[in-house]
């Protein structure tokens, strides 16, 4: 099969030519943050994604709080969903998201802790991958109202490859508390 080859640069976000992503995939990444100023991680992370080689974003959805799951004795979330093109690999994609928690602080003491950011890899391409350490698509992403919201409000038509449209997945959510931040 033929790739196309992007070659023409394109202005990045801070206004240098930056290369254009050869042999694109699209992802979508799910924030998280609930430590440490929760909106100033989110859109401190939305930036750093941009600068991940070979990646770029294509979107973000606008910033949610939602009521946290599992361990309750915890601050609100704030959440986000951003959509890259990346010509990264699922795996170096998700070393990197890991890299960019370690960088804004992230600490795992137990699970469900509360935590300065949380980056998880929801969908890449229509892609449906095991592997030790990396599922994709995120396995808990079409029960989670504040994964789902956000994903729809940037992409109506999102699919999760193994289980279904993401919209109707949303509707069996609705009882999930989440605020959109305006
Ligand atoms: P947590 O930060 O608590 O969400 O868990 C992160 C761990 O989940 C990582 O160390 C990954 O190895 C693993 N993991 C499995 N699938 C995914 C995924 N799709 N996105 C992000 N992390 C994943």
């Amino acid at each position: 099969m033929k790739h196309v080859q992007h070659v023409a640069g394109e202005v990045g976000p801070t206004g240098g030519l930056r290369p254009a992503v050869s042999r694109p995939h699209t992802a979508f990444i799910g924030l998280g943050s609930n430590l440490a100023d929760p909106v100033a991680q989110v859109s401190r992370a939305q930036e750093a994604l941009d600068g991940l080689a070979q990646t770029r974003v294509v979107r973000c959805s606008s910033l949610y709080r939602s009521a946290p799951v599992g361990y309750l004795a915890q601050p609100d979330f704030i959440n986000a969903v951003a959509q890259l093109e990346t010509g990264l690999s699922p795996r170096a994609l998700l070393d990197a998201l890991l890299a960019l928690e370690l960088e804004q602080g992230r600490t795992r003491e137990f699970c469900n802790a509360p935590r300065t950011l949380d980056l998880d890899i929801l969908l890449y391409d229509d892609l449906i991958h095991h592997e030790h350490g990396l599922t994709i698509p995120h396995p808990q992403m079409h029960l989670r109202a504040f994964v789902l919201q956000p994903l729809l409000e940037i992409a109506p038509d999102s699919d999760i490859p193994g289980v279904g449209n993401a919209a109707a997945a949303a509707a069996q959510c609705r009882d999930q508390q989440l605020q959109r931040l305006v």
